[in-house]
C-alpha cells in the first residue's frame, strides 16, 4: 500500500487534503463501510478515488448521470489512471469487450448505472474481479424519502452480495438525517463510520427578496455580475421566455431543460461554461454534476419544492470559494402556487385508487393480468379521454411509479435514441447501396453531429419536416438499418411507454401501499411547509436556518446573509471591500443615485449610504446637483 499523501500529489499534484477527506479515506482503507456526508464541492470523488489506488484490485463506482460518469473516467483518463464505464446504448459484443477489459486489464475504475447492475453478464464478470472497494456515488438517490429518488439504485445491494467482504463508500451532498438513516440501511451497510463535514458555506450569501417585478430584479442583479449565473425558473417553458427577455434586456443567456436533446444539452452547458453566454435558465433538471466552480449568483424566480433541492441548486454558487450570492425572489402568488402544485395536487389513496382504474379500464388490462405488459402512453390523451386533472394525474401516476405498481418511461415526443454502430466510411457505403436510407440518414448525420459519439436523443418529427418523408417510411429506414445492424434504437412514438408491475387487483393493490402513499404525501407537505418557514422566518440567519434543517445543531451567524444584513449593518472588511469594489463598478458605467446603487445590489441600504459616505470621505466619489455619485 502506498501512502495516500504520495497518490494525492502524483495523480492530481495536490499537496494537502480538504477537511474530511484523509479520515474518509484512512476509514476506507480500514476496511470499514463509510459514509462520506460533504457539501457540493467538498471533494467527494477523491474520497474513494485515493483508496482504490492505494489498493490492489478494482473499485466498482455506481453512479446515477452518464454526463457524470463520462466526466470523471475522463479526468481519471487524462490523470493516466485506468478507468471505464459501462453507460446505455452499447451494443452486446461491445459490453463484452469492455468487462473483458475490467477483468484482465488492470483497470483501476469500472463506472456503471444502477440499471446495468440488473444484467446477468455484468453481475457474472464482476464476480470474477478482485473487487477492491464499491463506491456509491450519490448514494442518497436509494432513499425513497429523498428528491432524487431512482428505484434502480436498490440494485446495488446485488453488489453486497456478490462481495460480501468488500468495503462500501456512499457519497452524498444531501442528507436530512432522516435520508442519511434511510440511504444506510437500504444500503445494508454495517455500523458504517459516518463522516460528515459542516455544510456552512462561508463564502456564499443567501438572500431572500419579496418582490412583485422579480424579472427586474433579476435583471439589476445580473447586470452587475462578472462570472457565471444560474436563473432556475418553474418549467421548461419558461425556460425559453426568461432566457429571451433577458437576452433582449442586454444580459447573454441561454436555457436547460429535461426536454432537450442530450447532445444540445452538452453543447449548451459547454457555451455557459465558456462564457458564451454567462447566465444559464433552468428548470431543476439542471443540477446533479454540474460542477462550474465560477459561478456568481444562482437566482430562484421561483420558490423551490424542499429545502433540499434549495440548498443544492443554491450551492451551485462559488464553488470556487470567493464570494457568491444565492437569491430567492418570491411574492404572494408564488406562496400559492408553490401549494397548489405541490400539496393540492397530491394524490390521495381514494384518488391513486381511481387513477390505478382508469389507467387499467384504458389498456383494457382484465382483473388479475397485466402484470408485466408493456404499453404505449398517450399522456395527454388519456387525461382528455376521462376528463382528469393533469397534475393530479400526473402525480398519481409519479406515484404509482415511484412505489413500483407501474414503471414509467418519459420521453416526450416522438424521440428515439439512435446510436451508430459502425464506423463513418462504413456507414457512408452502406448508404450508396439505398437512396431512401440515404437521404434519412445523412440527415440525421447532419442534424445530429456528434452522433457517432453516443447514443442520441433523435427528434423524428423533425427528419420527417427535413426530408419531405413520411413518418413511416423514416421509422421503416431505421429499423431496416437496424436489421442490418447499423444502427441500434430505442424507438418511442408515444409520450412514454408504461408497464405494468403487479397484476390489477384494483383497490387492493393501492391498499397494500396507502400506508407509504400518506407517509409520503405527509413528507411532502413537511417540505414545502419548510421552504414557507424560511422564507418567511427573517429573523435567523439564512445559513443558519438551511444547515440546522441539515442536523447541524452548532452554527454561527454567518454575517452575510440578507437577514443578517439587516440586523448587523456591521460588515466585515472583506465585505465592505466587496461592496467598494462594486459601486465603484457600477459607477464606471456612469452617473447613479443611491436608489438606482441599491437596485443594482444585493446588499442592505443601510451598507450601501454608509458606503457612499467612506468613498466620498476618501475623495473617490462625488455627488452632483442631480444627487447623483460620480466617480472622482
Ligand atoms: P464534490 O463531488 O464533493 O462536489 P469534487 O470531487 O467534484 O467535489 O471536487 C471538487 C473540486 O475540488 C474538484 O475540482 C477537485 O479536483 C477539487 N479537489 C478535491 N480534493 C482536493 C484537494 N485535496 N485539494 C485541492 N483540490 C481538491
Amino acid at each position: 500500500m502506498t501512502n495516500v499523501r504520495d497518490i494525492l500529489t502524483k495523480y492530481w499534484g495536490y499537496t494537502s487534503f480538504k477537511p474530511m477527506q484523509e479520515e474518509i479515506i484512512n476509514s476506507v482503507l480500514n476496511g470499514k463501510d463509510t459514509v462520506a456526508l460533504l457539501p457540493t464541492g467538498g471533494g467527494k470523488s477523491l474520497c474513494f478515488q485515493v483508496p482504490a489506488l492505494a489498493m490492489e484490485g478494482i473499485c466498482i463506482v455506481v453512479s446515477p448521470l452518464v454526463a457524470l460518469m463520462g466526466d470523471q473516467v475522463n479526468a481519471l483518463k487524462e490523470r493516466g489512471i485506468k478507468a471505464l464505464k459501462l453507460t446505455g446504448g452499447i451494443s452486446f459484443d461491445e459490453l463484452n469487450t469492455l468487462l473483458d477489459n475490467a477483468l484482465y486489464g488492470n483497470y483501476k475504475f469500472l463506472y456503471l448505472s444502477p440499471e446495468r447492475l440488473q444484467q446477468e453478464i455484468v453481475q457474472n464478470y464482476i464476480k470474477q474481479m478482485n473487487v477492491n472497494l464499491i463506491a456509491v456515488d450519490e448514494a442518497h438517490c436509494i432513499s425513497q424519502w429523498g428528491n432524487d429518488f431512482r428505484p434502480a439504485y436498490k440494485n446495488i445491494t446485488l453488489l453486497r452480495e456478490i462481495h460480501p467482504l468488500i468495503p462500501v463508500i456512499a457519497l452524498t451532498a444531501t442528507a436530512t438525517p432522516e435520508v442519511l438513516e434511510d440511504t444506510i440501511s437500504e444500503l445494508k451497510m454495517e455500523l458504517p463510520a459516518v463522516f460528515k463535514n459542516s455544510f456552512v458555506r462561508e463564502n456564499l450569501s443567501y438572500q431572500v427578496f419579496k418582490e412583485e417585478d422579480k424579472l427586474y430584479k433579476a435583471e439589476q442583479l445580473l447586470k452587475t455580475n462578472k462570472g457565471s449565473a444560474i436563473v432556475y425558473v418553474r418549467n421548461r417553458k419558461s425556460t425559453i421566455e426568461i432566457s429571451e427577455q433577458l437576452n433582449s434586456l442586454g444580459i447573454s443567456a441561454t436555457f436547460f431543460h429535461g426536454g432537450i436533446s442530450a447532445k444540445e444539452k452538452a453543447q449548451k452547458l459547454q457555451s455557459w461554461r465558456s462564457g458564451t453566454f454567462s447566465t444559464m435558465v433552468a428548470t431543476n433538471a439542471f443540477g446533479m454534476g454540474i460542477d462550474h466552480p465560477n459561478v456568481r449568483f444562482v437566482i430562484h424566480l421561483q420558490i423551490p419544492e424542499s429545502l433540499e433541492s434549495y440548498f443544492q441548486e443554491a450551492g451551485r454558487a462559488g464553488r470556487d470559494g470567493d464570494f457568491a450570492t444565492a437569491v430567492l425572489l418570491y411574492n404572494e402568488y408564488d406562496k400559492i402556487y408553490v401549494k397548489q402544485q405541490f400539496v393540492e395536487s397530491l394524490p390521495s389513496t381514494s384518488e391513486l385508487k381511481k387513477i390505478y382504474r382508469t389507467l387499467n379500464n384504458y389498456f383494457q388490462i382484465p382483473y388479475g393480468e397485466g402484470e408485466f405488459t408493456k404499453h404505449n402512453f398517450g399522456f395527454s390523451e388519456f387525461c382528455k379521454k376521462y376528463n382528469l386533472n393533469t397534475l393530479l394525474a400526473y402525480n398519481a401516476l409519479n406515484s404509482l411509479d415511484r412505489l413500483a405498481i407501474i414503471q414509467l418511461s418519459q420521453e416526450f415526443g416522438r424521440k428515439s435514441i439512435v446510436q451508430f454502430l459502425i464506423s463513418s466510411e462504413e456507414v457512408l457505403q452502406y448508404f450508396e447501396k439505398d437512396l431512401t436510407a440515404s437521404v434519412i440518414g445523412k440527415t440525421i448525420l447532419r442534424i445530429y453531429g456528434g452522433i457517432f459519439e453516443m447514443p442520441t436523443s433523435v427528434n423524428l418529427d423533425l427528419i420527417v419536416s427535413k426530408t419531405g418523408q413520411s413518418i413511416e417510411t423514416v421509422i421503416a429506414v431505421l429499423r431496416k438499418m437496424e436489421r442490418d445492424q447499423v444502427v441500434e434504437m430505442m424507438l418511442q412514438i408515444t409520450d412514454a411507454t408504461l408497464t405494468f408491475l403487479v397484476p390489477r387487483e384494483d383497490d387492493k393493490t393501492i391498499n397494500v401501499i396507502s400506508r407509504e402513499v400518506e407517509a409520503l404525501n405527509r413528507k411532502k407537505i413537511a417540505q414545502v411547509n419548510s421552504v414557507l418557514s424560511y422564507i418567511e422566518n427573517t429573523k435567523t440567519c439564512r445559513s443558519v436556518q438551511l444547515v440546522s434543517y441539515f442536523g447541524e445543531k452548532i452554527a454561527r451567524k454567518c454575517g452575510i446573509c440578507s437577514v443578517c444584513r439587516t440586523q448587523n449593518s456591521k460588515l466585515s472588511n472583506r465585505e465592505m471591500q466587496h461592496l467598494a469594489t462594486k459601486i465603484l463598478a457600477l459607477l464606471e458605467g456612469g452617473d447613479l443615485s443611491s436608489r438606482e446603487i441599491s437596485e443594482k445590489l444585493t446588499f442592505a441600504e443601510t451598507d450601501i449610504l454608509k458606503m457612499l459616505r467612506l468613498l466620498m470621505d476618501a475623495d473617490k466619489l462625488k455627488i452632483n446637483p442631480k444627487n447623483q455619485y460620480y466617480l472622482n
